[in-house]
């Protein structure tokens, strides 16, 4: 894949993989700023498929978090949503997510993104080789975590700063639970969605 600005002709597509539990407006700038920054035509939301197994983290319904996918960036012409790791089911791992985009859209170079604490993690993935010849990685700045290349292929990585929102699912999560304001932290849709289907009211 094209690893700078430069276009060579071919499609370029961005990948945003997350649980989205809730999406909320850290991903939707990051994702807005790496499509100007990179010239990309598309960037494609990829929510990650349930965990079968029992995880210390309590995970929302599939269909709950690609629905808040959905509302936040039905607005955007550049932005879509793919239901692909949500179909493929069980845990999600990103050589699987990005092996499916690259069938799906051939003539195409695919640009990962991914927040400064994901991109820290990114050693410990499986299939590291395979993960850098299907895709571009574009670390992100996020506040409260350092961006730094953690020993990736040469050229394999780019960093990228991005205008500054401390904002998380897990903190945002934790308000709705204590009966606090998300507003302005999520799109409208969002914030409605999480009420009408009482999402992390328990937590
Ligand atoms: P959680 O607290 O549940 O882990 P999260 O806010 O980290 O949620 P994820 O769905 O885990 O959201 O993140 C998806 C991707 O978006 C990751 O690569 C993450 O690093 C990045 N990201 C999340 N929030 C921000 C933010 N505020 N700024 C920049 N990148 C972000
Ligand atoms: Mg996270």
């Amino acid at each position: 894949p094209g690893t700078g600005p430069v276009s060579n002709g071919k499609r370029r597509l961005g990948v945003m993989g997350g649980t989205f539990d809730p999406i909320h407006h850290g991903h939707l700038v990051a994702a807005s700023e790496v499509a100007a920054q990179f010239h990309l035509d598309e960037v494609v939301f990829v929510p990650t498929g349930q965990p079968w197994q029992k995880s210390d983290k309590r995970v929302s319904p599939a269909e709950d978090r690609y629905l808040m996918t959905v509302i936040a960036t039905a607005e955007n012409p550049q932005f879509s949503v793919s239901r692909i790791d949500i179909d493929r089911g069980g845990a999600t791992y990103t050589t699987d997510t990005l092996r499916d985009l690259r069938a799906l859209n051939p003539d195409t170079d695919l640009f990962f993104i991914t927040g400064a604490d994901a991109l820290g993690q990114i050693l410990t993935w499986r299939d590291t080789e395979e993960l850098f010849s299907l895709a571009h990685f574009i670390g992100v700045t996020r506040p409260g975590h350092t961006l730094a290349d953690p020993g990736l292929p040469k050229g394999g990585v780019s960093l990228v700063e991005v205008p500054a929102l401390a904002i998380s699912s897990t903190d945002c999560r934790a308000r709705v639970a204590k009966g606090d304001p998300v507003w302005y932290l999520v799109p409208d849709g969002v914030v409605r969605y999480i009420d009408k289907r009482e999402l992390y009211r328990g937590e």
